[in-house]
């Protein structure tokens, strides 16, 4: 008998507590404008992230609610947004930017690219321009490339 009336109170005692308790998380990006890409812009947003993955999206008071960020990312005044994919890159070419870069295509190629890759382009020119390279995309928010782009033109 006395099993049968706490039961239902132990229950919803756990459903309160599961509720009020905010889930720990790695990272909580918060009180930046999010841009989802899928809706409006969250104004004063926040980003739950857990093991690599975003597991909720919202205003920045429900974010705070539900998760606690083993680290939290201060946004103020700034965007949070997807990363920018960079589809077709070359690479190692960083080090040739501004050679000629006023010409058109085939006369920027054929007589300053080609001949400057035939005189430099070597194993220490492609590990330190993809080193340059790597290290403005992550500073410009790239986090994705096709690595193929280069080979097929
Ligand atoms: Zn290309």
């Amino acid at each position: 008998m006395l099993r049968r009336r706490f039961l239902p109170l132990l229950l919803a005692f756990f459903a309160l507590t599961a509720q009020a308790a905010p889930r720990q998380v790695d990272i909580v990006i918060a009180h930046g404008t999010v841009i989802t890409m899928a809706g409006p812009n969250i104004d004063d947003g926040a980003v739950a992230i857990d093991k690599g993955d975003i597991v909720a999206v919202g205003k920045a008071s429900d974010i705070a609610r539900r998760f606690a960020g083993r680290e939290i990312i201060n946004a103020r005044g700034n965007a949070v947004l997807p990363g920018f994919v960079n589809a077709h890159t070359h690479v190692p070419m960083t080090l040739f930017r501004g050679i000629a870069d006023d010409r058109d295509l085939m006369d920027w190629l054929q007589h300053f690219i080609f001949p400057a890759e035939a005189k430099n382009v070597d194993r220490e020119f492609v590990r330190w321009g993809t080193r340059l390279t790597a290290a403005e995309m992550i500073a410009s928010g790239t986090t994705t490339i096709d690595p193929d782009a280069g080979a097929s033109g």
